[in-house]
């Protein structure tokens, strides 16, 4: 089978950054050492990166703040130089890389998108056919003629995301632009990617959503700490992502505000743990969950009993329940630990965990809403959770009888 051609070669991709180490922040310091020689660190932004895009090809690219996504984009639309390495981009490209490059504050949209539409490579006859189309698609017909310093980012990202669909580049490059605005708009972009896709274009995606790079992408790749840390599977680069950003002991749970009562006793600590022991936010998929809280009573509190709700990051409730009573009584000064294992059908994705405190019977103590956050990683792909099943295959007597009939 003929390969498909490259679209995007990536080789051994090197980019730095000089830093003064110390600023000289005052003119009385410039003044009195005026030739006083500038220290710089150099910050090594992304340290041999490889990587290629099929022609056509949807990838996904994923990893931690700070670990390289932009300046590589930075680099790919020669906004940055590289300091070595070999990089190749097939065709034109149109780049959505930051709110607001590419834009001028002073002009109006109108304005904007003809000269915008032209720097992605639309003659100003092209430009000014689609306009229509562009605004219409950013759903901003009653604001054509606003300044875009005046402009919401929410409006200035829709309007760029729009005329960067109806270019006719060969290559996108979209950082993170699902993640801005609401629903309905981040669907249309989705479905606009599908589009595009669709119709043979190659496709750049810097994402945090595991979502999106599961459901749009084709191919992805992993950067953590300059590095390309795995290219491959969406599915395994976004259990990957998931993996290195929430596992670790290092990861406390974040502690939300208290909700409702506490007065006669508190859940003063809630966190997760691991089959080893060790505090985590991350469980692979059907690894047990260890819920571990942190009781004190302030009051005497009767037939205590612990409850806790498990919900999809959509606040969709998955699963609910509670304790039998805990004990007869805890006297007041008791600090008590809770433990629970929770088995983990879930499927990958982030969920919250709210846990209570109720005494004699359901009479609630304390309700610490979304105390805990839980990420899964791992298959299966799809629906809410995974339930063990089994199947049987009965044959039809006639199909039998025709069996029979054949020996
Ligand atoms: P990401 O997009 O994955 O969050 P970036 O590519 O923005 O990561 O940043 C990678 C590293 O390079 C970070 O440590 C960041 O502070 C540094 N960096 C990025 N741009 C610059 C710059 N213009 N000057 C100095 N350091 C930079």
């Amino acid at each position: 089978m003929a390969e498909r051609p490259i679209a995007i070669e990536v080789k051994d991709l090197h980019k730095s950054f000089r830093m003064p180490s110390h600023r000289v922040s005052t003119i009385k310091e410039r003044a009195v050492r005026p030739f006083s020689p500038i220290d710089y660190t150099t910050l090594h932004a992304l340290r041999g990166i490889s990587f290629r895009v099929a022609k056509g090809e949807f990838m996904g690219i994923a990893g931690r703040n700070g670990s390289g996504k932009t300046t590589l984009l930075k680099l790919l639309a020669s906004i940055y130089r590289a300091d070595s390495g070999r990089l190749r981009v097939a065709g034109s490209l149109a780049p959505l890389i930051e709110l607001g490059v590419g834009f001028n504050p002073n002009l109006t949209a109108r304005e904007n998108v003809l000269l915008n539409g032209v720097m992605m490579g639309m003659t100003p006859r092209e430009a000014r056919s689609r306009f229509d189309k562009i605004i219409e698609f950013a759903e901003l017909e009653e604001f054509v003629e606003m300044k875009l310093k005046n402009y919401s980012s929410g409006m200035s990202m829709r309007l760029a995301f729009a005329v960067m669909v109806q270019s006719d580049a060969d290559v996108l490059m979209v950082d993170e632009v699902l993640a801005v605005g609401d629903a309905s708009f981040a669907q249309k972009c989705a479905d606009e990617f599908q589009r595009l896709h669709d119709e043979g274009r190659t496709i750049l995606l810097v994402t945090h959503s595991m979502e999106s790079l599961r459901s749009l992408c084709d191919h992805a790749i992993l950067i953590e700490d300059g590095v390309v840390d795995l290219d491959g599977d969406p599915a395994d680069v976004a259990n990957r992502y998931l993996q290195i950003n929430f596992k670790g002991p290092g990861q406390a749970p974040p502690q939300s505000a208290d909700g409702a009562g506490g007065e006669a006793g508190r859940i003063a600590e809630v966190w997760l743990e691991d089959s080893d022991g060790e505090r985590s936010r991350g469980f692979p998929h059907g690894s047990p969950i260890h819920l571990v809280a942190v009781i004190e009573a302030k009051q005497e509190i009767n037939r205590p009993s612990f409850g806790f709700d498990i919900r999809s990051s959509g606040g969709v409730p998955v699963f609910a329940s509670g304790s039998q009573q805990l004990a007869d009584s805890l006297k007041r000064g008791d600090r008590v630990t809770f433990r629970a294992t929770v088995p983990n059908p879930l499927r990958p994705g982030s969920y919250a965990i709210s846990c209570g405190l109720a005494q004699s019977g359901s009479r609630p103590v304390h309700w610490r809403p979304r105390i805990a956050e839980l990420v899964v990683w791992g298959r299966p792909q799809f629906g809410l959770v995974a339930l063990d099943w089994s199947w049987e295959l009965e044959r039809e007597s006639q199909a039998d009888a025709v069996e029979t009939t054949r020996e």
